[in-house]
């Protein structure tokens, strides 16, 4: 079965190609993937219309792309997946328009996908694929979730953010930090450089008792230390601030992930989303998770941040699974809002 899958839910044109057997993961022939990031720089965030727009111009090429690097044909393709939610409305629109019609000119069925389960199951391309059952820590510009996973399509939410996602608080603080967008990375590399015990910023919920988040309170903590350093702010507080800052939405995510694991007495944890990117993240988890016996699966460096893989990835697995069926019907819908819980 040849998959190919089209993501464009907010400012990434992602494009892939998977073969599948009806077993055994799907293996990832050819990906490509254009960024909108310097398009929307400008306007320190995503203009929806701008990305929309942008995705037209994108797809096809980058479908041109993937057929010449897997060096096959349109005409081989079993199944046309694309993001069906959550995302920008207009955004995802032009990835479900281009994928039924591309499916609508050649006769195949097409699938809708859910892009957070695409995220979940990204790992599954790496070179050390997790197992289920496990509990995923899902961290992406928009989402904050444990879930409990048994298997494909079936999905156990555990906790989320109340407020804003572990991703915005990256973006936002870096924001606040006069750093450009999107904030994550260029912050992470700021706080190499600083000592994050200079500065002292709430853990919000960190002993609830629940496995929900909370990352507004710290945003507004991270605004506060800003306009007390003032306008001459020196370069190495930026970076102290900045390490406090990840310190802060690192030891969150640690603790409610280890708290996950001890309650659903699981033990793999599987990251996902853009955050999953980042270093001390990672260094963290696999310091406490190892210590405690704890397995812990990332995607590749490349996948996790919004790609076409991952859309292509979950297709084939829910077809694998037999959790959906690919129909030839083509007049598609997209559901900017979406429960991951719910699919
Ligand atoms: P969603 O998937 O919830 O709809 P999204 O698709 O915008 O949101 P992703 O593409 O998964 O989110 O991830 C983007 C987010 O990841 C951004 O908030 C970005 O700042 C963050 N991010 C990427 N790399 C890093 C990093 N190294 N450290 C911290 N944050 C990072
Ligand atoms: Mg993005
Ligand atoms: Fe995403």
């Amino acid at each position: 079965m040849l998959v190919l899958g089209i993501e464009s839910s907010c400012d990434e044109t992602g494009v892939a190609l998977v073969r599948a057997a009806d077993q055994g993961i799907p293996r990832l022939l050819s990906h490509a993937l254009h960024s909108q990031v310097d398009m929307h720089q400008a306007y320190g965030g995503v203009v929806p219309e701008l990305a929309s727009r942008d995705h037209i111009r994108r797809l096809l090429p980058l479908a041109r792309q993937v057929f010449d690097a897997a060096g096959c044909g349109l005409s081989e393709v079993d199944v046309i997946a694309y993001t069906r939610g959550p995302g920008l409305a207009g955004a995802l629109l032009v990835g479900a328009g281009g994928a039924c019609a591309l499916a609508a000119s050649l006769g195949k069925p097409v699938l809708g996908i859910h892009h957070l389960e695409g995220h979940l199951l990204s790992p599954f391309l790496s070179v050390d694929p997790p197992q289920f059952p496990f509990v995923a820590l899902l961290v992406s510009g928009g989402h904050t979730q444990l879930m409990r996973v048994d298997g494909v399509g079936a999905y156990e939410l555990l906790g989320e953010t109340v407020d804003d996602a572990a991703g915005e608080a990256f973006d936002k603080s870096a924001k606040l930090l006069g750093l450009g967008y999107p904030g994550g990375p260029q912050l992470s590399r700021l706080a190499e450089f600083g000592d994050p015990s200079t500065f002292d910023l709430p853990r919000p919920l960190l002993h609830s008792g629940t496995l929900d988040f909370s990352f507004a309170g710290l945003k507004t903590a991270v605004w506060t230390q800003v306009r007390k350093l003032g306008t001459n702010v020196c370069e190495q507080d930026r970076a102290h601030l900045a390490a406090a800052t990840q310190a802060a939405i690192v030891e969150v995510l640690l603790k409610k992930s280890l708290a996950a694991l001890k309650q659903t007495g699981l033990k793999r944890l599987v990251v996902a989303g853009g955050v999953g990117a980042n270093r001390s993240l990672r260094e963290q988890l696999d310091l406490a998770c190892g210590k405690r016996g704890i397995r812990v699966h990332y995607p590749e460096l490349a996948l996790c941040t919004d790609n076409g893989a991952m859309i292509a990835l979950a297709a084939a697995m829910r077809l694998q699974a037999g959790r959906s069926r690919a129909v030839r019907d083509y007049a598609f819908d997209v559901k900017p809002r979406w429960e991951l819980a719910a699919v």
